[in-house]
């Protein structure tokens, strides 16, 4: 709370001092664009001590090769809506994380997958809810963004349009993993839910700016064990778990996704954003905002619907992407698999909080 608050003081000096102070024209002629990414692997309770180094290091090196793809697509100038898919496959295909391969049970003992997809461009957008034969969700759903009339499928009729665009049908049982199968049996048998076998979400992310200027995000799950009823959490709904708005962000949620959809966080933080955004051009126009200034803001907007989210009583994180290019964590749970890589040269992946460089960091 207090950090909350110190974090809204500086905030306000500093916007009043850039109000008092018009910025020299010259001096504050924008940067082009560059390239940034940020991903995430899920966040939550995460112990330390019963983390192997064996262990840490094939989360590593798993969220090293995801962050590798996408910033290769970035770096070579293709597109945001490209790196995101790319780095998110990596982690679909990974049985490390609760997407695509790995993805936890439901109560029945199906895997049932969900992901959506954004692009800031034009917020274009596509998602699809409780597949069980698609290897790849996220390019299910970006199929639905950009072959369909619509924004978001599900079962049996997603399955249907996979096959309909030439999507192959992967059997069910490939998505299975003894873990994920002894966390359902544990829960079953213990009558514990889903945090209490989980411990964390593993949920996976990216979201990116592309030289072009142009943002974009994704996320894919499994969901959460023992899911019944055919629910269906965050990850699928566009401005609950995914967002992209080439005017203020792009956000990638992970969490406990009931929580998420009702603070409509992705959607909320880039609201703030934009919000803030035009106040400034209305009040200032003219005057250029210093992009260190831009940094703490989102770190602030992000870190303040995160607080939402906890105040309800749910957990987890987000990662954003600024059009400025700075790629920002926030969680409020212990850990949150994360990496980012940006064209400044930050490349650097990590688990529990306080790894890594403060969030708010300038990267270029
Ligand atoms: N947000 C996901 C859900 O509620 C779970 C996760 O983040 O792992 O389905």
């Amino acid at each position: 709370m207090n950090k909350t608050m110190n974090t809204g003081r500086t905030l306000l000096a500093t916007i009043l001092a850039l109000f008092a102070a018009p910025a020299m024209a010259e001096e504050a002629a924008p940067e082009m664009p560059r390239w940034s990414l940020a991903i995430h692997g899920g966040a939550g309770t995460l112990d330390k001590t019963a983390m192997t180094p064996e262990r840490r290091a094939e989360y590593e090196a798993a969220l090293q090769a995801a962050l590798d793809a996408g910033a290769r697509v970035l770096a070579e100038g293709g597109s945001a809506i490209d790196a995101v898919k790319a780095a998110v496959i990596i982690m679909e295909d990974s049985p490390l994380f609760n997407a695509g391969k790995g993805a936890v049970f439901t109560w029945e003992g199906t895997n049932e997958l969900d992901a959506s997809i954004m692009d800031g461009r034009d917020r274009s957008a596509g998602a699809v809810a409780g597949v069980k034969t698609v290897k790849n969700p996220i390019l299910l759903a970006d199929t639905v963004r950009t072959q369909s009339e619509h924004v978001m499928l599900m079962g049996a009729g997603a399955e249907a349009f996979a096959v309909e665009k030439g999507f192959a049908v992967t059997p069910p049982e490939y998505f299975a993993t003894p873990a994920r199968r002894e966390a359902l049996e544990r829960m079953k048998a213990k009558q514990l839910s889903a945090l209490d076998v989980d411990h964390k979400f593993g949920t996976v992310g990216a979201v990116a700016l592309d030289r072009q200027g142009n943002l974009a995000a994704a996320t894919s799950t499994g969901g959460m064990t023992g899911k019944r009823w055919g629910r269906v959490g965050d990850a699928p709904i566009i401005g609950a778990g995914t967002y992209a708005d080439n005017r203020s962000c792009a956000v990638s949620a992970t969490g406990w996704g009931e929580y998420f959809i009702r603070v409509g966080v992705a959607h909320e933080i880039c609201a703030r954003l934009r919000a803030r955004q035009e106040v400034l051009d209305v009040l200032a126009a003219g005057m250029e905002t210093d992009p260190v200034v831009k940094t703490v803001e989102a770190q602030y907007f992000a870190d303040a619907v995160m607080a939402d989210v906890k105040q309800l009583g749910g957990d987890g994180g987000v990662i954003l992407v600024t059009p400025e290019g700075y790629a920002i964590f926030s969680f409020n749970t212990s850990g949150m698999y994360r990496g980012r890589a940006t064209s400044a040269g930050v490349n650097e992946v990590a688990i529990f909080g306080g790894e890594g460089k403060p969030s708010a960091t300038p990267d270029h």
